[in-house]
């Protein structure tokens, strides 16, 4: 009785309170970050076995008034509860797509590939087909050179409707990835029946990949399972030659991470990228 006691005093410290207004403050920020132009896309390369740039992948941040860069995992789940990631997911997809745009006009860009996260929350809306033609029509970006990144956090929701808006954005060309790969829900037969084009090993495999067999095992493994079911895959969180050469060796060809570049605006992401070609 005592410890029920004392956890009621607990529930109303001022601290929670304190918490759940800072929340909401949070909330009416986001709600006016997109119309405030505080939201900014920041790109990381991908790149071949020759360490060439084939693409990037953009990572949303949040330029606060006063609180300065917010990172996504600070603000994402907000968005997420609250139905923010709407208006932000598209925010952030006509945002890559008109970079899409810019990269098409040079002949030394035009292959580039874009990946946009999105959010279960966004992928679930009834028009969220229309939703993405909508923004590659009005934009005039090429759909072939989008890729589409979903978690394993989708699958809880209802499969055929998944393979149904995948089916139908493959047929104008738009590609997708599982993100995370290994770290969530996904069994073995949703691999063999969503339409994916490519798997991402998730960092938490790529990081001790040289000092832990399991991890090793992990990622070979996710790379013979990609072979089988002729999925392309990328290799996340790579920040070391030590475990490029272990990714390389174990027959990985496309690379994303801090060795090669952390995200930045993608002026400086060209510009890095073009001294660091060819690592
Ligand atoms: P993610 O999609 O798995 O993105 C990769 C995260 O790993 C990024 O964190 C990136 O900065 C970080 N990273 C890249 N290379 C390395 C590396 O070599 N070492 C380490 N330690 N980290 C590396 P970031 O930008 O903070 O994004 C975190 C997560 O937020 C993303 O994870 C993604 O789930 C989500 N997110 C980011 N942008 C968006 C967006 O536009 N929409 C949605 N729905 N989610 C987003
Ligand atoms: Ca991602
Ligand atoms: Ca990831
Ligand atoms: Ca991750």
């Amino acid at each position: 009785a005592k410890a029920a006691g004392r956890n009621t005093i607990c529930f109303f410290q001022p601290e929670m309170q304190e918490a759940v207004t800072a929340r909401s403050a949070l909330e009416a920020d986001l709600r006016s970050a997109i119309g405030n132009h505080e939201l900014l896309l920041f790109f990381q390369p991908v790149v071949n076995e020759q360490s060439r740039l084939t693409g990037a992948e953009v990572l949303l941040r949040w330029q606060h008034p006063v609180r300065g860069m917010v990172m996504p995992g600070e603000f994402i789940p907000l968005a997420e509860q609250t139905g923010l990631i709407l208006p932000v997911g598209n925010w952030v997809l006509e945002t890559a797509c008109e970079q899409l745009v810019r990269w098409g006009a040079q002949p030394a860009t035009r292959e580039l590939t874009l990946a946009v996260n999105v959010s279960a929350r966004q992928f679930r809306q009834v028009d969220f087909v229309a939703t993405v033609l909508g923004v590659l029509e009005r934009t005039g970006a090429r759909p072939d050179r989008l890729k589409i990144e979903l978690t394993e956090s989708l699958l809880l929701s209802d499969v055929e409707d998944i393979i149904g808006k995948m089916t139908a954005l493959k047929a104008h060309g738009v590609g997708f990835s599982l993100d995370d790969f290994g770290t969530g829900y996904s069994s073995l037969s949703y691999l063999k029946r969503l339409p994916l084009d490519q798997l991402k090993i998730d960092q938490s495999f790529v990081r001790d990949v040289l000092t832990d067999p399991n991890d090793a095992a992990i990622v070979r493994t996710i790379l013979a399972l990609a072979e089988s079911l002729d999925l392309a895959v990328v290799a996340e969180g790579v920040e070391t030659a030590g475990q490029l050469d272990f990714l390389r060796r174990s027959g990985c060809r496309a690379f994303q991470g801090y060795y090669f570049s952390r995200p930045a605006p993608v002026e400086a992401m060209m510009a890095g990228i073009g001294a660091a070609g060819g690592v």
